[in-house]
């Protein structure tokens, strides 16, 4: 058993589905002579289970939405390392782990393919309402919904990061015109090669597409960055995507949004509350979709992000000891 600073060092790893990945990954750490805690609720802990399973010895935690707050960092004392299966950061107060030495990595790139696909897949559903037209047969009921044509029409990419590009890349394929919008893009060699235009504004982005989809992180700028006011910019027979963070949307405002048509539809993997309360206004819209943050929950990703959340935490602890 590995030792580190006079006491056994163990790693908790939290996320459910990581099980599925034990054989690949487990003789990774246990062989290094880290002892594996395994998250055995079957769901995602809370602050108060963290720390009292991780408060002493615990020097890793491969963690996924699980709330790694400045409370929960403070009252792990051995913590050292955090390695996110996934890759948005936002359940960890990094500021917090940054002033308590304890080194924060995520796992980039492992699962950016999967959840571009399902926003290419909402953007169908929305577009083509396939599951209603399959529930309506499945009900005796031949019943078509009308659709809409995606050639031609303007894809709005909000965040032209990992996800943003291969959304972007997939919308070309699909004879669309995309736009981006990232304040902070420096990639002009993608654009050019895939003729794609860069705006300026969100409310340029906004007032040109036909679909918007959400691809940036959440973070005290971009929370609820749609919103009523930002609703209204767009056209009111746009579709908006959200694979991103439930936080992102005033989703008081997209209900009304939705309810009085000032957009067409809102296809989104992820909510503020996940699940969301059954009596959400939200879900009793007709022209509203939440899958249940499966995004990134495809064999292809989960198999990265368990190797690249395990290396990523065996290269963490390795600096300076
Ligand atoms: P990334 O870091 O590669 O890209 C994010 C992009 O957003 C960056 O280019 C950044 O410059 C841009 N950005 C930041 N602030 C912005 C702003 N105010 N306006 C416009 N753009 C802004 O991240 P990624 O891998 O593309 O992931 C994006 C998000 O997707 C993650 O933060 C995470 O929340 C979410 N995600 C969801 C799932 C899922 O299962 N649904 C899985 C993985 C990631």
């Amino acid at each position: 058993m590995a030792k580190g600073r006079g006491y056994a060092m163990k790693i908790l790893i939290t996320p459910k589905s990581f099980k599925n990945y034990k054989k690949m990954t487990y003789p990774l750490l246990e062989s290094l002579g880290y002892t594996i805690i395994e998250n055995s609720t079957g769901r995602t802990l809370t602050e108060d289970e963290i720390i009292d399973i991780a408060k002493e010895n615990v020097v890793g935690i491969i963690i996924g939405i699980d709330p790694l707050s400045e409370g929960v960092l403070k009252n792990c004392k051995d913590l050292r390392a955090i390695s996110k299966y996934g890759v948005g950061l936002d359940n960890i107060d990094l500021r917090a782990a940054k002033e308590l030495n304890i080194k924060v990595k995520n796992a980039a790139g492992s699962n950016n393919i999967s959840v571009a696909e399902l926003a290419i897949a909402l953007m169908f559903e929305a577009a083509r309402r396939i599951s209603i037209m399959s529930n309506n047969v499945k009900n005796a009921t031949w019943d078509r919904v009308r659709g809409m044509e995606l050639t031609g029409k303007t894809m709005g990419v909000i965040g032209g990061g990992q996800i943003g590009k291969e959304v972007a890349k997939r919308a070309k394929g699909l004879c669309m015109d995309v736009v981006i919008y990232d304040p902070y893009y420096d990639d002009l060699e993608f654009l050019e090669k895939h003729k794609i235009a860069h705006c300026d504004s969100l409310d340029e982005v906004l007032g040109l597409s036909d679909i918007v989809s959400l691809h940036l992180p959440l973070t005290k700028e971009t929370k609820q960055i749609i919103n009523e006011k930002t609703l209204r910019k767009m056209k009111s027979t746009a579709i908006l995507i959200n694979t991103s963070r439930g936080e992102l949307i005033d989703e008081d405002s997209l209900f009304v949004a939705l309810r009085e048509n000032v957009i067409a539809f809102s296809a989104q993997d992820v909510f503020s509350t996940e699940p969301p309360s059954p009596d959400e206004k939200l879900l009793t819209l007709e022209n509203f979709i939440l899958t249940p943050h499966a995004g990134a929950f495809t064999s292809e990703a989960g198999e990265r992000m368990a190797l690249y959340s395990t290396e990523n935490l065996i290269n963490m602890l390795n600096i300076g000891e």
